[in-house]
């Protein structure tokens, strides 16, 4: 059993068997994250990963789960053949190719299939270590079922309540790392120091609006313009200073909001130093 970083259980990769899967694809177009169940009573992650090794079945998945590992059975830059099913209708724009799909082991309890709670919590870290690594928001991870009207994972579509709780999972997963982000940087303007809340992300630095306005810059932003959202992260947003308005980047965590230092200090006019050593920001004019 080996390791991915970042991934907090053991890790296993285990090639399909090349005619269960696609072509290559850019790892930028995935955008969906789906959940299945193998309909299987008791089966492993491992015992998955040889079977569609040795086996040509003409469907796969990228990952399987169970109660104590995962097993990588297809690369994420490959198309698995996992959610178009057949003579069934779509209900959104996820198809294979823009998707990484993850099968749940199951076991069958009084002749119904269930989902532990073990492998439960065990998706929850590869689905989270999967939206993380490839930018997706908890809000794209689906079930089959939701893609075309699949009953799988059928015990999450009999009890929804245990898919709400998973969802629950991933979400709140999500929140408490933007919130690790947060961290305390010194800013300097006109020579004076203040303390300011930041978050320092693909080695960008954003900066809470707030600590700008505490700097003494008279800072407006419309809080109600329509904003395009990826999880809990603007894109844009609408920023102004004085008589001017532009886009920024920015970040809004728990309803407060963090705008990219440097886009500010260009609509501000001010030169922008950032020593990350002392975190130390410099607005300069
Ligand atoms: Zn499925």
């Amino acid at each position: 059993m080996g390791k991915l970083v970042g991934l907090d259980l053991p890790y296993n990769y285990v090639p399909s068997n090349p005619a269960n899967y696609g072509g290559v694809r850019a790892v930028s177009n995935i955008k969906y994250i789906v959940v299945h169940y193998t309909a299987n009573d008791g089966d492993t992650d491992t015992g998955n990963g040889s079977y569609f090794g040795r086996t040509k079945v003409g469907a796969g998945a990228h990952m399987f789960v169970d109660e104590d590992s995962c097993t990588q059975s297809i690369l994420f830059n490959r198309v698995a053949y996992h959610c178009e099913t057949a003579g069934m209708k779509f209900k959104c724009d996820c198809r294979n190719y823009n998707s990484i799909g993850v099968e749940m082991c199951s076991d069958k309890v009084n002749g119904k299939y269930v989902i532990t709670r073990q492998t439960m919590l065990n998706t929850v870290k590869v689905v989270k270590y999967l939206m993380r690594e490839y930018n997706v928001p908890a809000e794209r991870v689906i079930r089959h079922y939701d893609v075309c009207g699949k009953l799988c994972p059928e015990p999450w579509v009999r009890v929804p309540s245990e898919w709400t709780e998973f969802k629950r999972l991933i979400t709140e997963a999500e929140k408490k790392e933007d919130e690790e982000m947060v961290e305390t940087i010194n800013i300097t303007v006109n020579g004076k120091e203040i303390k300011a809340d930041a978050i320092v992300k693909d080695g960008r630095t954003f900066l809470s609006l707030r600590a700008l306005e505490n700097a003494g810059f008279a800072v407006g932003y419309y809080a109600n313009t329509k904003r395009r959202t990826l999880g809990n992260i603007f894109k844009e947003l609408p920023v102004v200073v004085g008589e001017k308005k532009e886009f920024v980047n920015a970040i809004n965590i728990e309803g407060r909001n963090y705008v990219g230092i440097r886009d500010m200090a260009e609509m501000l006019g001010v030169g922008v130093e950032y020593d990350r050593a002392t975190d130390t920001v410099t607005l300069k004019k």
